[in-house]
């Protein structure tokens, strides 16, 4: 496939020398900008500076595609990169630590109360770093941290530098800890994140404020209401509110809208077993939504059904996330097979042996322009990244078509959300900046992740069995 060098594509950018993909099967997923079965992309400097099926001969395009490095990605799709909306980076050291995790219960007391307050700020480092680079290696060029475990600002200023130092677009999202000692800094110390680190990175960096629902699982110093909604207004940033599900989350989405704190700025995540006034208030605010799909059904949050009719019959196109990497995958492409399987089973189910009304079978386009765009909107990166829009910025994917499980490419859409997985993500650009070549994270040394993520789990465990 490719024949330029990643030492070609360093020096084109160190030059200032646009870029020109080239024969790749081209996934925009922006619906005014078509797809092609082969073409090209064109990027200058950070952003994506067109798209077409030959823009060498397109005479707005000629100069720059001639003097462009050329990267050649027949036999590959180019699409953008995914989005998580929502990931609790912190615990990756811990992934997959409590795999038959019975329920939300035994989560919050295992790893909220448990392990949480053990962390350091080292730790809170390594597992955001392993976190974000895990992301990037499965093609997740955008990752919003759900960074519930702020203990210091030691503890959030090093969840952020984890971020910056991988290259991700990264939302560092704040949150006070649930348990356990720590500063009460949060959420005033928010201000001095922001003037800190905000577009930290070339902008690559943003932050916004985090939030539970209700009271419910760990008081009231957590719950979205007036006092968090005015700390989120003061400093101008958005807010991710976290355990949305069920009765209580139900009145407190009907209070906010009286409050007039229910608005475009908030992303509710989960939204399971929501009652349809709740969604009705939604749409009208024009809210964005964060599915959870194996997270609902394995944890089993609320009715544990990822809520794709509710949202779309709001108005409301939803983006998707991992959650915890404690009990769960951490790729969107399990993501969307997820959602898929289970809403159209969900749509088949439901008209069966019965006059009720069909429910949406969703496509795979929608699946995976909930896992690109609509996180993107979710994240507050719309106007950004997300989809392959001229001016946008060139956050994107070059994946294997050629490879044993993809061979021979019938449909570009369906090959990524149906066929396609980690190992064939061959590049990954953020910014323009590759971040993954030929199959390999650029400029990681696993061994040495290795130790030292090992090396933190073991303190942390130590930690916790010395209480
Ligand atoms: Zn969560």
């Amino acid at each position: 496939m490719n024949t330029a060098s990643l030492n070609d594509l360093t020096r084109a950018r160190a030059e200032d020398r646009p870029v020109l993909l080239t024969g790749g099967a081209v996934v925009t997923m922006d619906p005014a900008v078509p797809d092609l079965p082969s073409g090209d992309v064109l990027l200058i400097g950070s952003q994506i500076a067109a798209v077409g099926a030959d823009l060498r001969s397109d005479p707005a395009h000629a100069a720059d595609a001639a003097a462009a490095l050329v990267i050649d990605t027949r036999g590959a799709i180019v699409s953008p990169g995914f989005v998580d909306t929502h990931r609790h980076s912190w615990q990756a050291q811990l992934r997959r630590s409590i795999p038959d995790v019975t329920d939300l219960g035994a989560y919050v007391m295992s790893t909220l109360a448990g392990t949480a307050p053990a962390y350091t700020p080292h730790d809170m480092y390594i597992g955001t770093r392993l976190a974000a680079l895990s992301a990037l290696d499965a093609g997740i060029t955008t990752l919003l941290d759900f960074s519930h475990n702020s203990r210091t600002s030691a503890h959030s200023d090093a969840a952020i530098h984890a971020l910056l130092d991988t290259g991700i677009r990264g939302v560092h999202a704040s949150m006070a800890p649930h348990f356990g000692a720590w500063d009460g800094q949060w959420p005033a110390d928010v201000e001095r994140l922001m003037s800190r680190f905000h577009g930290a990175n070339d902008g690559l960096v943003t932050l916004r404020l985090a939030a539970l629902s209700t009271d419910e699982i760990a008081g009231d110093h957590i719950a979205y209401g007036p006092a968090l909604a005015a700390v989120a207004r003061d400093l101008g940033v958005w807010t991710s509110i976290d355990a949305v599900f069920g009765t209580a989350s139900s009145a407190a989405i009907l209070r906010w809208a009286q409050q007039g704190i229910l608005d475009p700025t908030l992303t509710l995540i989960h939204a399971t077993g929501l009652a349809p006034e709740a969604w009705t208030a939604m749409g009208d605010a024009g809210v964005t939504v964060s599915l959870a799909p194996t997270s609902d059904a394995q944890i089993g949050l609320e009715t544990a059904v990822p809520a794709v009719d509710e949202a779309l019959a709001a108005g409301i196109r939803p983006g998707l996330s991992i959650d915890v990497e404690v009990a769960l995958a951490n790729d969107m492409f399990t993501q969307m097979r997820t959602l898929h399987a289970i809403q159209r089973m969900r749509a088949v189910n439901s008209g069966y042996g019965s006059a009720a009304p069909t429910r949406s079978r969703i496509s795979t386009r929608d699946v995976l322009d909930f896992a690109t765009l609509q996180g993107a909107k979710a994240n507050g990166l719309g106007d950004v990244t997300g989809s392959l829009t001229p001016g946008k910025q060139a956050d994107l994917l070059i994946v294997r078509a050629d490879d044993i499980n993809n061979m021979p490419l019938n449909d570009a859409v369906g090959t990524l959300v149906l066929g396609a997985d980690a190992r064939n993500i061959d590049t990954v650009l953020v910014a323009g900046r590759p971040r993954k070549w030929a199959g390999s994270l650029v400029g990681e040394d696993l061994g040495t992740l290795h130790r030292e993520v090992a090396a933190s789990r073991d303190d942390i465990l130590r930690r916790v069995a010395a209480r």
